[in-house]
């Protein structure tokens, strides 16, 4: 630790998201979307901090059997069902929950014997062409899965938006009425929404929503978004300041000498960079916090380390004080914007070098 290059994740900041979720979902239960190591912020942390979510969402085995492992009951519904074919039987033992995307996942629970029958959600593809049964073919895949010893009779239908993060796309209510009008009159429970879709979306609720991003704190939005949602950050990436010089006029910074300092200023060194999961593609201007002020990062990103342009901070900064990449006081999606990214890879990119700590609630409100 001794660069003090740290991701703090906020139990407390996880737990208010999960309830903002909650509230906009009206009725609707909560499936908490925590696929990719909890996006970046830890898989069994997070679960444990969204306990009260009415189940999780996982994209594998890998992802879903330590979480029935470390004692979760829940639900755990694996979002692309298994990947191969002789995953059905460890489906089944450690009772997941999966989506049926495909003919051939049909046949293997055609072909299966589970001794524990397996709750299936029917991926439908309503219009975004990515993973998801043909509308057509929908109804056939119900009416084959309905019969099934293997799977369980609460057969569940799901669909995913492509541009709910688009407060002006038509496609969104185009993939609803699709959706609709494929299942409807079949029994069983429906789920569209991600995050942008239960925040921007409220006729996208149904019986399931499936927020990911907000939980941890990054609108689906953007930085620039109107729709605002009370959202506290889950990860705070801080470093320090190792080193502070005074350059002069036209002295260039960093490799390839990308920017060149207009007058004699200070710039600092601050232990982060793409070796850490900094984006390299943050351009000179991007936003960074020193002490808390905002300055700007200054010539390229390099493996371990980043300049900064200390001109206009109100207090002189010194070698050792605090530099927060985002989270508290700097949404992730401002800096993503700024990379050219979403705040989604920011964080799933946060490399193992990065020491992951909790800030647990002072006040004890954690626990229940
Ligand atoms: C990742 C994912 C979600 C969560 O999306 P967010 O935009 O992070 O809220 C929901 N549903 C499915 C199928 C997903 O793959």
């Amino acid at each position: 630790m001794s660069r003090n290059t740290r991701a703090v994740i906020s139990v407390a900041a996880l737990r208010h998201n999960l309830a903002v979720a909650r509230e906009a979902a009206g009725g609707a239960r909560v499936m908490a979307v925590i696929k990719a190591n909890g996006y970046g912020h830890g898989l069994l942390r997070v679960a444990h901090a969204l306990r009260h979510a009415d189940a999780f969402a996982v994209t594998s085995l890998e992802e879903a059997i330590p979480l029935r492992e470390a004692g979760f009951a829940h639900p755990i519904l694996l979002l692309e069902g298994p990947f191969e074919p002789n995953e059905i039987q460890l489906v089944s033992r450690y009772r997941l929950d999966m989506a049926v995307h495909s003919d051939w996942q049909i046949s293997v629970l055609q072909g299966a014997r589970l001794t524990r029958p397996v709750n299936v959600w029917l991926k439908v593809d309503s219009g975004m062409h990515r993973l998801g049964l043909p509308l057509d073919a929908v109804r056939d895949a119900h009416e084959r899965l309905s019969g099934l010893s293997g799977v369980s009779p609460h057969l569940r239908m799901m669909t995913h938006l492509a541009e709910a993060d688009d407060p002006h796309s038509g496609a969104t209510p185009r993939q609803c009425r699709a959706f609709a009008d494929t299942v409807a009159g079949l029994r069983g429970e429906r789920s569209l929404a991600n995050s942008a879709g239960l925040l921007g979306w409220p006729d996208t609720r149904a019986d399931w929503v499936r927020p990911g991003i907000m939980l941890y704190g990054a609108s689906p939005f953007g930085a620039g978004s109107s729709l605002h949602a009370p959202l506290r950050p889950a990860m705070t990436l801080t470093t320090r300041i190792n080193a502070i010089y005074q350059h002069r006029a036209g002295d260039a910074i960093g490799y390839g000498g990308t920017w060149t300092c207009p007058e004699d200023m200070p710039v600092a060194v601050a232990a982060i960079g793409y070796g850490d999961g900094y984006p390299r593609h943050a351009p000179s201007g991007t936003p960074v916090l020193v002490n808390g002020e905002r300055v700007q990062l200054i010539g390229r990103v390099s493996m371990d380390m980043i300049c900064l342009d200390l001109r206009g901070l109100s207090e002189p900064a010194e070698v050792g004080d605090t530099v927060t990449l985002w989270g508290d006081g700097l949404p992730a999606e401002e800096v993503a914007e700024h990379a050219g990214t979403i705040a989604y890879e920011l964080f799933c990119t946060v490399t193992q070098r990065v020491h992951f700590q909790e800030e647990r609630d002072p006040h004890g409100a954690d626990e229940d």
